[in-house]
């Protein structure tokens, strides 16, 4: 334990996590029929006591707190969040509803159909500057895969809950089947997102036979996908598919993009690659970084599969990050999958979403020290608006970290400086950086947990 309260109570029973994970007095089996009856267990990190959400993935259950009430727990309790004004989920009020099901209805900002022949009409994936604000009725792509991202947790980080995200191979075991568990419970006005969404994962690593099976199933869904997009009559059907971003590169008449466990590539014309290019350059420098990495990715898996865990463990430590992308695509007359619009998001190797480089290498070395934050994420609000780069959560009171990295625009320099002198006036603590100034980054305050995790 690292000083988090895991304490939660369903009914007349009271359990920890550690009961789940036991299944004591057959709990998993009474959390699934609670889920099922719509019932909340509640979390009792302080009064009045949280409801949290029940989430089952096979045989595992979790839990997680209500998106956007995470401010209703306590600091040091691990479903907490600051409110959603402090990130780009506070813009989307009137574009994503939960219905009385659960279920999370969005209001998309493109269409899942065109007319045949039409081009879905193309938008800048992220604005590039302006400070806007204003709630939006819609949601696009990315904004989409942060909030798929921050109902899932992902955009959090704590070494007592986080047993798995530890490298690359952790995104077919642990993060593509949380993200299937929001999925399953999304809609997209009357229609389910399962019909629509693909997320690109390989088979399960299994030592036991159900792989072959596991490796079936994955067919039938992709096939499944593929025969949806088929075009009935003056319909042409549009799909969305998450995956890690193997490569991006030019092809004959545009682009090719190479998704990890995808068989398919996906096109896209020069205009469409080009503003790929310039709305996500953190993206393309992460997916030049792995680059060089991946020929010893692979000898090391060669490795493990013959019991020498040794390799592994070296790419692991230095594996740079990871670029997840969503894609609306649509099929080609010749069957080729061509997107229409495209959201990516650098990550760092465990799954937490970063803006830059900076960013990214902060986060790292606050996974080394074994501390627990989280990314507020920006969703498609203008990249001029400073949200805090990363919040501290371990701490007795909420610490904002600031990196000062963008020089070529003072005004959003001066903007966030401002935002930081805020803070400052409201008593907020802040911990920042400034890249051109020192090229390694000032000590993290210190976690109010430390002597505890010592001991553990
Ligand atoms: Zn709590």
């Amino acid at each position: 334990m690292t000083g988090s309260i895991h304490s939660y109570r369903l009914g007349s029973i009271d359990f920890t996590l550690q009961d789940i994970k036991t299944d004591k007095d057959g709990l998993r089996a009474r959390l699934i029929k609670a889920k099922e009856d719509q019932r909340y267990p509640l979390c009792l990190c302080h009064t009045p006591y949280p409801s949290v959400v029940i989430v089952q993935a096979g045989q595992d259950v979790h839990l997680r707190g209500f998106p956007n009430l995470g401010h209703l727990h306590k600091l040091n309790c691990d479903h907490y969040r600051p409110d959603p004004s402090k990130s780009g989920a506070g813009q989307y009020e009137k574009a994503i509803q939960i219905k009385p099901n659960g279920y999370v209805d969005y209001k998309l900002s493109f269409p899942l159909s065109i007319k045949v022949g039409e081009s879905a009409s193309e938008d800048e994936p992220r604005a590039r500057s302006g400070t806007d604000t204003k709630k939006r009725g819609v949601i696009g792509l990315l904004g989409l895969l942060h909030d798929w991202w921050a109902r899932a947790e992902l955009d959090h980080y704590s070494p007592a809950l986080v047993i798995r995200r530890q490298w690359d191979l952790d995104w077919d075991n642990d993060v593509a089947p949380a993200l299937a568990q929001e999925i399953a419970t999304t809609a997209f006005g009357s229609r389910s997102a399962e019909q629509v969404v693909y997320i690109a994962h390989r088979p399960r690593k299994s030592k036991s036979t159900i792989s072959d099976d596991q490796s079936r199933e994955k067919e039938n869904l992709w096939a499944l996908f593929r025969n949806r997009l088929a075009t009935k009559s003056e319909e042409q059907p549009q799909g969305i598919i998450v995956g890690r971003v193997d490569s991006i590169n030019d092809a004959r008449f545009g682009g090719r993009i190479k998704v990890v466990g995808l068989k398919d590539n996906l096109w896209l014309d020069t205009s469409g690659l080009n503003r790929i290019r310039r709305s996500f350059p953190t993206e393309i420098a992460v997916l030049d970084r792995l680059a060089p990495h991946k020929p010893d990715l692979l000898n090391a898996i060669n490795a493990l599969s013959k019991g020498d865990p040794k390799p592994i463990n070296q790419v692991k430590a230095s594996w740079p990050g990871e670029v997840i992308g969503i894609f609306l695509v649509k099929e080609t007359a010749k069957g080729l999958l061509q997107i229409q619009r495209a959201g990516l998001m650098a990550t760092s190797r465990n799954f937490i979403p970063v803006d830059s480089t900076y960013e990214l290498e902060v986060a790292h070395a606050l996974v080394s020290e074994k501390r627990r934050f989280m990314k507020p994420l920006r969703y498609e609000a203008g990249t001029s608006i400073p949200f805090a780069d990363f919040i501290l959560l371990d701490t007795p009171h909420e610490v904002y970290m600031e990196i000062y990295g963008i020089t070529d625009d003072m005004g959003y320099e001066a903007r966030k400086r401002e935002k930081r002198n805020e803070y400052k006036a409201a008593g907020v603590e802040c911990w920042e950086w400034t890249p051109s100034e020192s090229k390694t980054w000032p000590p993290f305050p210190p976690s109010k947990w430390a002597k505890q995790s010592e001991i553990c």
